[in-house]
């Protein structure tokens, strides 16, 4: 039985508990960090090769978080010598007179982003290979790009042990019992700390039972589609093609790509919603409703790309019901915070949150506000006297 004591205990190796471990770290905390499966692994929400990074947001809160979340990842690639993010520039598209496209431009505006706006006549000198539909209008946002995540993930974790954080893989978090020292049991020990952060992505309620919560979240697995180009090279990272962003209706979810980059000759896009599915049955869910969805927007907007998806990757979301994240402490014990729900837009964050829930860790006031991510939105309003 391996045992020991800790400033602070991560639960969760994903993006967001290997930033605030990181964090942790930095400050000199002796901290551990917890993952169940062995790393790297490709079953929660942070594998796979890349990410879009963007300040195009359609609230106004996330495109300031990402001014200087740009800076923490450049810090990043700084310290580590590792290159993570490639400037590809990222298109949205959608109806002009839509809400959701009228609010991730005004969101540009309000925040300054270097941005351009394009006409139907000179879109496709600048982005080749794409029709635009009839009533949408499209604007750049020039600072958006890629991350490499595995390589992120790897970076981060390296930096944290670097600085002499403990990493102990292949070890589920099996009961958390609250008091003013936590004690953390898992599958090979049991160990205490002054505080918990608990990052674990899909499974956060299977690790909040054992604290008396649980959160609106809702799991679903994703199918990350590659698809092949007609013409290897037409929409190449190295071409500098943007990733893409296609805004719908309010009733429909957007759509996403990337340029090819990790299999070359194949893009990835995908559609931001996906199926119900418990974490530890991912595969079972087997609906591809999704798919025929980007299927007839291929064929549709991306002439050079075959119409039929040449690789299916699977990934999971967990949902809040705004899609906002959960960044809060524990509503009974004020030393267990809580970084969940990342609804499918968090990795860009990474470096923000780590510092968010390491702040709150510490019982420091948090760097940003944390309004719009407080676990109480949850709960019903008192009535309001008549
Ligand atoms: C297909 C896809 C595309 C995406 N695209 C983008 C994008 O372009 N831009 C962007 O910003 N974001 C994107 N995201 C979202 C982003 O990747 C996620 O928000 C982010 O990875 C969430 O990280 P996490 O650390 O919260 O969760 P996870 O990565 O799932 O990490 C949680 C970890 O906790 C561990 N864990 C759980 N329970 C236990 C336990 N009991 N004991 C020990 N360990 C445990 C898990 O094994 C896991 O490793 C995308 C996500 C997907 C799926």
């Amino acid at each position: 039985m391996m045992s020991g004591e800790f400033d602070c205990i991560v639960i969760g190796a994903g993006v967001q508990g290997s930033f605030t471990a990181y964090e942790l770290a930095k400050r000199k905390k002796k901290t551990l960090l917890l993952e169940q499966f062995v790393l790297p692994h490709t079953r929660g929400s942070s594998h796979g090769q890349t990410r879009i990074i963007r300040k195009a947001y359609d609230h106004d809160f996330y495109s300031r978080m990402m001014q200087e979340c740009y800076q923490l990842w450049a810090q990043l690639e700084r310290e580590a010598g590792v290159r993570l993010y490639r400037q590809t520039g990222l298109v949205v598209m959608g109806p002009e007179n839509g809400r959701s496209y009228q609010l991730y431009k005004k969101t540009l505006q309000n925040n300054k982003v270097p941005m351009v706006v394009l006409t139907r006549e000179n879109f496709n000198q600048h982005i080749p290979g794409v029709v635009l539909a009839e009533g949408d209008a499209a604007v750049v946002d020039v600072t958006a790009g890629v991350l490499y995540a595995d390589r992120a993930l790897k970076t981060v974790q390296d930096q944290f042990q670097k600085l002499g954080g403990v990493i102990r893989d292949k070890e589920k978090v099996t009961a958390i019992q609250p008091g003013p020292v936590v004690t953390v049991s898992t599958s090979a020990g049991v160990y205490r700390a002054k505080s918990v952060v608990i990052a674990a992505g899909p499974w956060t309620n299977k690790l909040l039972v054992h604290t008396g919560l649980q959160l609106p979240l809702e799991t679903v697995k994703i199918n990350v589609c590659y698809w092949k180009e007609k013409v290897p090279g037409s929409y190449d990272v190295k071409q500098r093609f943007p990733c893409f962003l296609q805004t719908e209706s309010e009733e429909v979810h957007h759509i996403y790509g990337l340029p090819s980059n990790e299999y070359p000759g194949m893009m990835k896009i995908c559609y931001h919603m996906g199926s119900k599915a418990d974490p530890d049955q991912r595969d079972q869910q087997t609906n591809t409703s999704d798919i025929d969805i980007l299927r007839r927007f291929v064929r549709r907007s991306l002439p050079g790309l075959l119409p039929e998806p040449a690789v299916v990757e699977s990934c999971m979301y967990t949902l809040t019901p705004d899609d906002h994240f959960v960044l809060d402490r524990h509503p009974t014990y004020q030393n267990i915070i809580i970084g969940a729900g990342f609804s499918g837009h968090g990795f860009k964050f990474g470096p923000i949150i780590g510092l968010i829930l390491c702040e709150l860790s510490l019982g420091e006031v948090p760097s940003f506000d944390l309004s719009p991510f407080r676990i109480g939105r949850f709960q019903p309003k008192p009535k309001s006297a008549l």
